[in-house]
């Protein structure tokens, strides 16, 4: 199973860093098939030695330049960060980046041999049209984005139930994975409202290869929880 901590814009440097100290000695007992990734804030990103991965949750997708408040690859490079979230749907509705730009960023950090964690989703709206036009809108966000790629995980994200408590249907989510794999033969995420009293039914489920765990995840006590379920 895969499990990837999201802090979004929560925790400092100094929290971080007190975090994964924590986890790291929690993880001493950890599953060895497991993988865990943990998505601090830009200001957060550093070298640490343990059974984690830290990605960036954001980039912009060139190496240095006049690109004022965002940091690129030069600066990832310095903290030896080659792992990166791409197309979370707060990215996508609050910052407004398009589809196009995703896909400019997903190409850009493919080529420097990221692992990249991609994010699709679908709001309410969407989901109530039925299970036809939540595949029409998640395969188009698939547009521009090389799905047999050999460092991509999916995580598949309903937009209602991020950070809402109301986390997506077993049926719900079991139907829509199935769907969904159909199209790529790489790892697939669930994300939205996972946390320690769900976490063994959503694991379970067919076709669910790990989570991408926000609020819950903002405590080590509670992510390593879900990881040791
Ligand atoms: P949540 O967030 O766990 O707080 O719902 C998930 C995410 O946005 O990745």
């Amino acid at each position: 199973m895969i499990f990837a901590a999201n802090f979004k814009m929560n925790h400092t440097r100094a929290s971080t860093k007190a975090y994964l100290d924590a986890l790291n000695q929690k993880l001493a007992s950890k599953r060895s098939e497991d993988r865990v990734f943990i998505f601090p804030p830009s200001t957060a990103l550093d070298h640490y030695d343990g059974d984690f991965t830290i990605g960036a949750q954001n980039a912009y997708p060139e190496k240095n330049g006049a690109f004022t408040g965002e940091i690129g690859l030069d600066q990832l490079d310095e903290f030896g960060i080659k792992t990166i979230l791409i197309g979370h749907s707060e990215r996508r509705d609050i910052l407004g980046e398009d589809q196009a730009l995703i896909a400019q960023k997903f190409s850009y950090f493919k080529s420097k041999g990221f692992e990249i964690i991609y994010c699709i989703g679908e709001a309410l709206e969407v989901r109530e049209e039925g299970e036809d036009t939540v595949m029409v809108h998640l395969l188009s966000q698939f547009k521009g984005i090389d799905l047999a790629y050999e460092k991509l995980i999916i995580a598949y994200e309903p937009i209602w139930a991020i950070g809402t408590g109301r986390s997506a249907k077993v049926e719900e989510i079991a139907s829509t994975h199935s769907t969904l794999k159909k199209h790529f033969d790489r790892p697939l995420l669930y994300g939205g409202s996972v946390k320690p009293a769900n976490i063994k039914e959503i694991t379970a489920i067919e076709g669910v290869d790990g989570v991408l765990v926000g609020s819950a995840s903002l405590e080590v006590e509670s992510f390593t929880e879900m990881i040791f379920c």
